[in-house]
């Protein structure tokens, strides 16, 4: 199951959330047929949203989406998360891929993600307008470029680790850790926990050898980690539904839609999250 950890640390100088995503990011990668560095972007972008949502909303029914665009193969990734642990996303390129990097032999996200382009943060808060923030790619990396959003856009400074591990069965570890940083941090905390990061090392590593715990009280090492006792469960899962399926049938015409009653019916398929539905001909012809 998937599930995030939150809690303070450093005297609540410091905000921490930490989430395992592995089950979620390997059904994103069924339903969507995701090539493997496709799955490992959209892996950090789920994370990411799910870590972000806990940052910069406030109710169960808010939504944060990240849309990521560069001149990479991938095309574009879309990623929705929410307070109640819902995500869902997609990206335009799924069989896009790119062989490991030679300099560390990782997925290479930033090479498929390309460059020249904007990370963008929608949030979608009750009773109010949408609203949209960017910020220029910094790497396509995801976990920088999501960094770099909430510090210029949002004046939130944080540290934000994501990462999604592969192997020829599948996800076998996925998760992030964002730890966003209160006014009056002391800078002997900000040091502290930079070294302890760059100790930790790869986190799907960590996740491997110590689990998400144990990584999390590695990252906030002598910063007296303060986590909540319950966990949030998260999961792949979408809005959608039959009826609202037939009722996207509405924007063709209805010659449109006779020739689809004609063949049989017509499936349609979510594109936030690859599920299909298989609507019937009388179904279709109750829209006339
Ligand atoms: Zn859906």
């Amino acid at each position: 199951m998937s599930y995030l950890l939150s809690g303070t640390a450093a005297n609540t100088t410091l905000r921490v959330f930490a989430a395992d995503t592995t089950a979620l990011v390997q059904l994103a990668r069924e339903r969507h047929d995701l090539s493997p560095t496709a799955t490992a972007a959209l892996g950090r972008s789920l994370t990411g949203a799910l870590l972000t949502a806990q940052v910069l909303t406030k109710r169960d029914q808010d939504r944060v989406t990240l849309r990521i665009q560069g001149d990479g193969a991938l095309g574009y990734i879309v990623a929705e998360g929410g307070l109640d642990g819902a995500a869902r996303g997609y990206v335009k390129n799924p069989d896009a891929d790119l062989p490991p990097r030679v300099s560390d032999n990782k997925l290479d996200v930033g090479g498929l993600v390309g460059k020249n382009g904007e990370f963008a943060v929608m949030r979608l808060l009750e009773n109010t307008e949408p609203y949209t923030g960017s910020v220029p790619l910094v790497s396509g990396e995801i976990a920088d470029d999501l960094a770099a959003y909430l510090w210029q856009s949002e004046q939130i400074p944080s540290a934000v680790l994501l990462g999604v591990h592969l192997d020829s069965s599948g996800v076998t570890h996925a998760g992030g850790i964002l730890i966003q940083a209160i006014a009056g941090a002391a800078d002997s905390t900000l040091a502290q926990l930079e070294q302890n990061i760059a100790n930790l090392g790869q986190l799907t590593n960590a996740m491997r050898t110590i689990g998400l715990l144990g990584a999390v009280q590695q990252t906030l090492e002598g910063l007296d980690l303060a986590l909540q006792p319950d966990a949030l469960a998260l999961e792949f899962k979408c809005r959608c539904s039959m009826e609202r399926s037939l009722a996207s049938l509405v924007y063709f015409s209805s010659s449109e839609r006779q020739e689809m009653i004609e063949a049989g019916g017509q499936e349609v398929i979510c594109h936030w999250c690859g599920q299909k539905y298989q609507v019937l001909p009388e179904q279709i012809r109750s829209l006339e």
